[in-house]
């Protein structure tokens, strides 16, 4: 889960990490904004979230402004919107690889835990405090 190399885009509005086992992987503006972990958009203490209810994004909520690393475990992206609270963890982003490998393996284990967890367990991913 050790990235080795990140790039930020801010002409497409895209992030890049290259991991250490090789895999790389391009998020682009939409995927990062549902994958935010904060408290706001992800709710907190069994509440659910904003992210929960569904919304429809604006281009501004989509559109990333900036990047900053968070020491060496996190990343936290800048939004259109002025959102900010978000700690995306770098396992969070693997785990989340919209990649067509990393999106099967995903499915597949879902369904061997159905029943044990699912949701429960993909949801304390929290990128920290600020
Ligand atoms: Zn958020
Ligand atoms: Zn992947």
């Amino acid at each position: 889960m050790t990235p080795v190399r990140i790039d930020a885009n801010r002409a497409a509005g895209t992030v890049t990490i290259a991991w250490a086992d090789g895999h790389e992987t391009t998020y682009d503006g939409p995927r990062l904004r549902w994958l935010c972990p904060c408290a706001y958009c992800r709710g907190e203490a069994g509440m659910p979230g904003w992210l929960d209810t569904n919304p429809t994004l604006t281009s501004d909520q989509t559109r990333l402004v900036d990047v900053a690393l968070v020491g060496t475990y996190a990343i936290q992206p800048t939004w259109g919107d002025g959102h900010s609270t978000g700690f995306h963890t770098f396992h969070l982003l693997r785990e989340w690889c919209p990649c067509d490998a990393c999106s099967r393996d995903r499915e597949r284990r879902a369904a061997d835990t159905t029943g044990a967890g699912v949701g429960g367990g993909e949801r304390h991913w929290h990128g920290g405090h600020r």
